[in-house]
């Protein structure tokens, strides 16, 4: 149902948010009633107050975790009937769409245009996907001595936590628990301090499509709850998505403690490449655009920086900032609002900084570079530099807001020597009419997605999403996230 701006004010004035942890199928306070404000970003007006988890919470979620998982009552499901749990826990996110929508809106400032047609329903789509996938695969019966019969199985793995960030809350969290627990296991979810609401809603969720109390449970908190969750002995695995510098000290957790399996989905720095032979320079300025200012630029995938040749610079520049005035923030109840809120004011301080670097550096300021005031919220304006060269600190680290580095090349070996110097490689665009440059580029690209005349394309479950370099390891979406959310097992029987 399509709703108005006074619609959504008046639903999210009527709004019961629950914000306590659910472990063992209850929703409940920490231990020590620590507690910490949920803001919404938009307006800085306090949402709810949220359970902040401790050591006991921890302790007592991990055995309520490893006794549900080793009493099979979930791992031990025929997975057609695992697979029907989850598709009634995917309807049951697709008949709350609005509700986890607004919930999202409201926490993290992201535009409800977005989060009732992307966030939400992507997030329903992906358990949905898991569900149905998890009955239709099975092991091998390997060639071996015929005296023997040789199974490959592949088994849940056990007790898996997931540490999510908050720039797509309820979509990164989907990421996870969907394959996670088609496959078998017990999952505790630990949202961002930032954005913890639509987590905490799904646990309730997920109890009314039957899924057994210790399999599915919420633990709302900040960086503490995630290092002990990554320290704990009895964690078989840790799925981390969030910022290289937490990756790098959770894959430090995983050594010091019992070697669980540690996957990580991290940050990215992504080159959008414009070739001079480009198919389409308006669609590819638009297609720019919207590669870092959708979600307020707060994408692992942003297309942060665009190379473009100098041959076709200016007329792509002028269309390029064309295309930016679409994403003015607005208030991101409103239904034609583009762009948001920035998540805090943290984030918020964060992208003014280096839009101030980025004029101190010799940035070249062509559109932006001002935070906007909707309603008192943090809001910023979509800015774009034009940059003398690669080495600005705008164009190597990732800001994580709506600040797009445009760098110049002469041709198509400086460009795909700039695109690949970088820490990162999560995303690669090239634009090109030509078929063989299309994929020699796309060959060369490090990068664990490219795509070529688009960008950001691509919601289909089918393709694994990650990164390489320091953007992580191991893949979300696809079969193969199911991969990192189960151990392989080799049974040899005499016969
Ligand atoms: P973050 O690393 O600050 O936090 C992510 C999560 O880790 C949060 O839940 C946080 O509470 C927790 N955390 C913080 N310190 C911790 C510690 N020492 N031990 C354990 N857990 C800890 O990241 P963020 O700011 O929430 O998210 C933004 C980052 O996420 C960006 O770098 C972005 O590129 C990345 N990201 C990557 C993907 C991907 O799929 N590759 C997707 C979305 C976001």
């Amino acid at each position: 149902m399509t709703r108005t701006l006074a619609q959504w004010q008046q639903l999210a004035s009527e709004l019961t948010i629950e914000g306590r942890a659910f472990i063992a199928g209850s929703y409940r306070q920490a231990a020590d009633q620590r507690t910490f404000s949920c803001l919404n970003p938009a307006t800085g007006q306090k949402l709810a107050d949220i359970t902040w988890c401790g050591q006991e919470e921890v302790e007592l979620a991990v055995k309520t975790a490893r006794q549900a998982f080793t009493a099979g009552s979930w791992s031990e499901l025929a997975p057609l009937e695992r697979g029907r749990i989850l598709k009634r826990f995917a309807a049951l996110i697709r008949h709350h769409n609005d509700e986890l929508a607004l919930l999202e809106t409201l926490d993290a400032g992201k535009p409800i245009s977005d989060t009732t047609s992307v966030d939400v329903p992507g997030a329903a789509y992906c358990m949905e996907w898991f569900a149905e996938a998890i009955d239709k695969i099975g092991g091998e019966v390997a060639p071996v001595d015929p005296k023997l019969l040789g199974l490959v199985t592949r088994e849940a793995i056990g007790v898996v936590a997931a540490v999510v960030p908050w720039n797509f809350p309820i979509l990164m969290a989907s990421w996870k628990f969907a394959p996670a627990l088609a496959a078998g296991n017990a999952l505790i979810l630990k949202p961002s301090e930032k954005s913890p609401l639509t987590a905490i809603r799904l646990a309730a969720l997920a109890q009314e499509a039957g899924i057994p109390d210790g399999i599915f449970q919420v633990l709302p908190g900040g960086g503490d709850v995630g290092k002990q969750l990554a320290l704990h002995m009895d964690v078989d695995c840790l799925a981390f998505t969030g910022s290289t510098a937490v990756g790098k000290l959770i894959a430090g957790y995983g050594a010091q403690s019992n070697l669980k399996r540690v996957w990580l989905e991290l940050g990215g720095k992504s080159p959008n490449i414009i070739l001079p032979d480009c198919p389409d320079l308006s669609q590819a300025a638009r297609s720019a655009a919207a590669g870092i200012f959708y979600n307020m630029g707060e994408m692992c995938t942003a297309g942060s920086r665009v190379l473009i040749h100098k041959d076709i610079k200016e007329r792509f520049l002028s269309e390029l900032q064309q295309a930016a005035k679409n994403f003015y923030p607005g208030d991101p109840l409103d239904p034609a609002t583009s762009m948001g809120a920035i998540v805090d004011q943290i984030q918020y301080d964060k992208v003014l900084s280096y839009i101030d670097k980025g004029q101190s550096e010799g940035g070249r300021l062509l559109l932006g570079g001002k935070a906007t005031h909707v309603q008192q919220g943090l809001f910023i304006e979509p800015t774009i530099f034009d940059c003398p060269n690669p080495q600005l600190s705008i164009c190597r680290e990732e800001i994580f807001g709506p600040v797009l580095s445009v760098i110049t090349f002469d041709n198509l070996e400086d460009a795909i020597q700039i695109a690949n110097d970088s820490e990162y490689g999560l995303g690669a665009a090239v634009w090109t009419s030509d078929l063989s440059t299309a994929h020699r580029v796309s060959r060369r690209l490090r990068a664990g997605t490219v795509w070529v005349n688009c960008y950001d394309e691509g919601g289909d479950m089918n393709f694994p999403f990650g990164g390489f370099k320091q953007s992580g390891n191991g893949r979300d979406k696809s079969l193969h996230a199911l991969e990192k959310y189960t151990e392989l097992k080799s049974t040899l029987i005499k016969l």
